[in-house]
Formats: C-alpha cells, structure tokens, sequence
C-alpha cells in the first residue's frame, strides 16, 4: 500500500491554516468543560447502585500522578515528589476507594481491559505494583485474558523492570513517554533521556513478548528544528513502535505556570511547526505506519488499524482500542469514569481526595448523565473519529434514517468540508476521505451540539 503523504492528498499548508481553530479532542462527548459540579458523589453512587445489575465488560483506569521531576510542557495532572512512601500512603487511600466503589458496583461485568496511566505509573516498585494488582483483582472478577497497559517513563525504568512488568504483573501493552530525542531540546523541557535508555527499554519490551509498544512524542517544542525533528523521526523509525501517538505542543504559560521557564523565543515559529507536523506525517507513513486519525498513527499489521478496516474501533479515554462495549471505572485523582451513561470525574487535589475517601464518600468533583441527544450525537462522533463513516443503512443503536435526519439538519456546515473534499455524501453514508483524515476534530464537531453554545474563553486546543 502507497503511503497517503499530505502532498498525494493536496494538504499544504494553507489547508491546515484554515481548519487550525480551537477544537475538543472528542476522548467524551459530552466534552469535560460542559460537565457540572452539580453532580455530586451522592449522584455518582446512586448511579452505581442502580446499574449494579449491569454485566457488561469492564474497563478500569488507575492514575498514579507521581513524578520524579516536572518535565516543562507537561499539562498533565501530576505531583512531584520523590519520596518513596507517597506511594504507600496513595495505595492504601486507594484500597479503600475501591473497597467503597466496589461496594456500590455489584455488577456482573468481567475486567477485560487494566490501564495504569498518570504522572508516572512506574513510580510504584514492584512490591507497590504487585498490592494495586492484588487490591484491584480481589474486588474486581478479572478475566484471565485482560488487556493490561502501563505507561512507562523510561528514565526511571531498566530492562529488567520493563521484564518484570511483563513476567510479574502480566502487563502485554506498554506506551513509553519519549517526546524528543535531541539533547537541546530535552534540557529546554527539563527532560533528559538518553536515547540508549529508551531504545534498551525498548528492545527489552520486544524480547519479552509485549503485545504492543507505544511511543508518545510532541512536535513544537523550544528548540526543535526541522532538522532535528526530522532525526528524532529517523530515530523513532529505527525502534520501530506498534503505536505512536503524536501531540503537538500546546504552549499555556498563563494558565501552567511551569511553562514560563520555557523561552518563547525558542519556540519555533507557526511555519516551522506546521512544517514538522507535515514531515511527521509523511515519514511516518512512508515508514509503514498508518494514520488512525486524532494524533495517532499504527504499524499496518496492528489490530487498530485492522479494527478500524472493519468499521470496530473504539474510542475512550484511554485511547483508541479494539475493545467495546465496555463501562470503564477509573480510581484516584482526576480519574474519569464512563458508566452506563454517565460521566464521573474524580477530585483532582490529592489532600481533598483523600478527605472524601477518609469520609466514605466517592471523591467525584464534577459530571454529567448523558440525555438521549448527547447520547445520540457521541454515537455519531465516535463513529466519524474511529471508523470514518456515518452509514444510513445502519440499525444499531440509532437507525440509519435518525442518522440520515441530522446530517440533512447539518447540511450548511457539511457543504464546505464537501467542497473541501474532507467527507464524501452519498445516499447511503457519509464517508471521511483520507484527507479528511487530517481534519477529523472540525468534521466530528459539526455534530456537536454544546459548541453553538456560548464560550467566554479558549477551552479547547487547536485542531492540527
Ligand atoms: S511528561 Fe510524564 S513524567 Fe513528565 S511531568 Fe508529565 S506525566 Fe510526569
């Protein structure tokens, strides 16, 4: 298969110019800004214990938010430390969320997907991972075949750690974060990581058996050149990941404090950085990898891309996956859970989610119960970011001519991402062309219907 470089499909950069407005990344439709605090812990449990009858599949989430260091362009949710016993102390504030989750939860839904994200989940040592499991596997029913996945910080991790998780804990999908290889640019993030240290990491992930290696990168970053982009590419290609997911650097000094020990000056200039997204792209995909869509690209024999050959793949707020169907339950700070309709997102401050732990209450700080049109509309935009079409013959789980109806209802926004040939309109779908690709977040938000309503600020980042 010939490689769909942003040159074959006519995108320069004036393309990207146009379609570069501040956009959701659809991982939830409802997107977070629109959820509320009025949906209390009380709701939350409530909810659980109404649904306990529900047997379908589970996914859980686990965040750990410790780190070493604070790397400079990070906007995750993270503490800094480098005490040993934080994560003691956060593991048995975590035995006892889940003791009062699973005490609301009693349904028969079996664990078929485990991810450990964060912050850094190999913070925990191997005594530390083995109690989370063992916690976890004793109040939840674990399929024996679950898909577990742990992101990695290869700076704090050996081989022989990276074996462990494989033999000891029975992890088979591993992300490491990477971003850049050039020197420069990691002391300008405050994030040195040798490239042996990864590419060792690496090579003891492939050697043990891991199902699926991941590598996170970010293009824009201060001090990033076309040229050493393109040898952090050259460097990527050569380690060869199942997955790679490519993020381009929101730069929010005024909102991430962190960030104002970035020089703005070192940032390279909008042309450059759209320059390196292209060359992302194209070398990328002339490499054998294929573009998902929404920052993620896949090696052509991965089971992401075969699931969405198949009109499968899932999206949450893990990622893409193959897996559906699935309620997810998430547990510790800033967690998001997805259930049965409703979505639950955890305090974020780790003193006030211990203090409603300590209370017995479920620490949730803000959520939403989704009506049937959010219903409806997430229907829709999963399908457009996952599979790329809209099929009007369809009868599961909204008919065919309901889908037929809002796209009719939707024609004046439709007709320019037409002309622009980003989705083609026939009787029976609505289909995102390769070019569309590119532009999958403005084409899934003419569907969105909380848009139309007012914002007084920027609450997304932009689209390209
Ligand atoms: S990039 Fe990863 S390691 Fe760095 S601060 Fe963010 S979560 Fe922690």
């Amino acid at each position: 298969m010939s490689a769909n470089t942003l040159a074959k499909m006519n995108i320069t950069a004036e393309t990207i110019s146009a379609y570069d407005k501040r956009i959701p990344r659809y991982t939830s439709y409802p997107t977070p800004p629109f959820w509320t605090t009025e949906f209390t812990a009380k709701d939350w449990a409530e909810h659980l214990r109404s649904n306990s009858e529900s047997d379908k599949p589970l996914s859980l989430y686990v965040h750990i938010p410790f780190c070493a260091k604070r790397c400079l362009f990070c906007a995750c949710n993270v503490i800094i430390t480098s005490k040993d016993w934080v994560a003691d102390e956060y593991l048995d504030m975590l035995e006892r969320e889940i003791s009062v989750m699973s005490d609301l939860y009693k349904g028969s839904g079996r664990v078929i997907q485990l991810h450990l994200g964060g912050g850094t989940p190999n913070f925990l040592d191997h005594s530390q991972m083995a109690r989370l499991l063992k916690m976890l596997e004793s109040k939840f029913d674990f399929d024996p075949e679950a898909e577990r996945s742990i992101e990695v910080d290869p700076r704090i991790a050996t081989p022989e750690d990276v074996v462990r998780l494989y033999n000891d804990h029975r992890f088979r999908r591993i992300s490491f974060g990477t971003q850049d290889f050039n020197e420069e640019t990691q002391l300008a993030i405050g994030r040195e990581q040798t490239l042996d240290i990864t590419f060792a990491n690496v090579q003891a992930a492939r050697d043990v058996g891991f199902k699926s290696i991941n590598l996170d990168l970010i293009y824009g970053l201060p001090k990033q050149t076309e040229q050493s982009w393109s040898e952090t590419l050259d460097a990527v290609g050569r380690l060869r990941p199942d997955r790679i997911a490519l993020y381009n650097f929101a730069y929010l000094p005024a909102l991430l404090s962190h960030q104002r020990s970035i020089e703005e000056a070192d940032l390279p200039a909008p042309e450059n950085k759209l320059a390196m997204f292209i060359e992302s792209h194209n070398q990328l995909t002339t490499a054998g990898w294929e573009f998902i869509g929404m920052d993620h690209y896949a090696l052509r024999e991965d089971s992401l891309v075969k699931a969405q050959r198949e009109g499968t793949l899932r999206r949450n707020f893990m990622g893409y996956t193959t897996l559906r169907g699935t309620n997810m339950l998430s547990l510790g700070v800033s967690s998001i859970s997805d259930f049965e309709g409703v979505f639950a997102q955890n305090v974020k401050k780790l003193t006030t989610w211990r203090k409603h732990i300590e209370a017995g209450r479920l620490p949730v700080e803000r959520g939403l119960k989704l009506s049937d049109d959010d219903r409806f509309r997430r229907h829709i935009i999963e399908e457009l970011m996952c599979n790329g079409v809209l099929r009007f013959d369809a009868t599961e789980p909204f008919s065919g001519q309901k889908i037929h109806d809002l796209v009719d209802a939707e024609m004046e926004s439709l007709t320019p991402l037409i002309n622009d040939d980003l989705i083609v309109l026939s009787d029976k779908s609505l289909l995102v062309t390769p070019r569309g690709r590119v532009f999958l977040r403005n084409i899934a938000s003419v569907f969105d219907s909380y848009l139309k309503r007012k914002m007084d600020k920027p609450l997304f980042s932009r689209a390209v």
